[in-house]
């Protein structure tokens, strides 16, 4: 059986039609397949509309969060509550095109135990958003020594990749690198962002940063390695500086130069901040992972509810 994953924030419109699309699709095809919705505490009418596609069509299983987690904690849940022996992970505002499945679930019958989507255009964006989702994407490509940047959350996991993946004990899980990060046998196909029909996107240009520093922090240390090198830059800078007004001391010249020295204080005042400030952030990053929270909590859940475990 194919469990299909399907994170939703203020999706109210989408519930239905995604349901009806994706099931249309799989049931042409004869795939034995069951709908997770996952209710990100939507503020909208998400979860009524979950529980009416519910008593409707059988394959539905709906998750509800008693707050906003954010979608990496849904997809999460998601595959939590998937029974499946493969499960695809998708947007449920169909930008990810639902035909896709069909050639993930194909693949994964091939033997492929991870399938990627990935984007063959970028869709719609603005240039800011185009930039920086290049030089994020450059850092966390370095890091899991695989090319993201044309990575999605789009992708079909057999059961193997998802129990490895539900081991790992990290609160702040970046499912698109993490998911690379495990191995297996992978492949990929390509689609095409579509655009959003219904409702907009909930991500703002402030949600973006924090999502991208709180990922590259997450999963690289090239942070700080630059912090060192720039430390160990300034040090030689000193030491030459240190050298050469040694050297105008012992000729007799007078050391002037006011405004050198406040160029310093300043330069290496703001260094020394910069790198607390980025110290600072890895050490809330522990603190977080220390204090175990759990990474969402659910307050409802409506279907048969099969997870692996029971299915078993
Ligand atoms: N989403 C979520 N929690 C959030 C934000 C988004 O579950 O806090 C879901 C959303 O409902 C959608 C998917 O994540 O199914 C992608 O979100 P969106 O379409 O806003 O992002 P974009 O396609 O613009 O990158
Ligand atoms: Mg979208």
């Amino acid at each position: 059986m194919l469990s299909v994953v399907l994170p939703a924030y203020n999706e109210e419109k989408m519930i239905q039609k995604a349901a009806g699309t994706i099931g249309g699709i799989l049931q042409k095809e004869a795939i034995d397949y069951e709908i997770i919705f996952v209710d990100d505490g939507s503020k909208d009418g998400t979860w009524q509309q979950i529980e009416q596609t519910q008593k409707e069509d059988q394959h539905v299983n709906g998750v509800r969060f008693s707050r906003n987690f954010g979608k990496e904690s849904a997809m999460m849940a998601g595959l939590e509550n998937a029974g499946g022996d493969c499960v695809v992970v998708m947007d449920c505002d169909l930008q990810h095109p639902p035909e896709t499945i069909v050639e993930m679930y194909r693949l994964w019958q091939q033997g492929y135990e991870v399938v990627e989507g990935v984007k063959r255009t970028r869709g719609k964006e603005n240039v800011f958003h185009k930039l920086s989702a290049g030089l994020f994407y450059k850092l966390i490509s370095k890091a899991v020594k695989i090319d993201m940047s044309r990575a999605s959350d789009f992708k079909l996991m057999d059961r193997r990749a998802v129990e490895a993946l539900l081991a790992m004990p990290e609160r702040n899980a970046f499912f698109r690198a993490l998911s690379s990060w495990i191995g297996f046998r992978t492949t990929s196909v390509e689609f095409d962002v579509q655009e959003r029909e219904i409702g907009e996107s909930k991500w703002s240009t402030k949600s973006l940063i924090r999502y991208a520093i709180s990922n590259i922090v997450s999963f690289s240390s090239a942070p700080m390695t630059l912090v060192t090198i720039t430390g160990i830059l300034g040090f030689l800078f000193a030491v030459i500086l240190g050298i050469q007004t040694l050297v105008n001391y012992f000729s007799g010249h007078a050391v002037e130069g006011f405004t050198t020295v406040i160029l310093i204080i300043l330069i290496m005042g703001s260094l020394i901040l910069m790198g607390l400030g980025v110290i600072g952030y890895y050490i809330a990053k522990i603190y977080e992972e220390v204090k175990c929270r759990p990474r969402y909590i659910v307050s409802r859940k409506v279907g048969a509810g099969m997870t692996w475990e029971k299915r078993r």
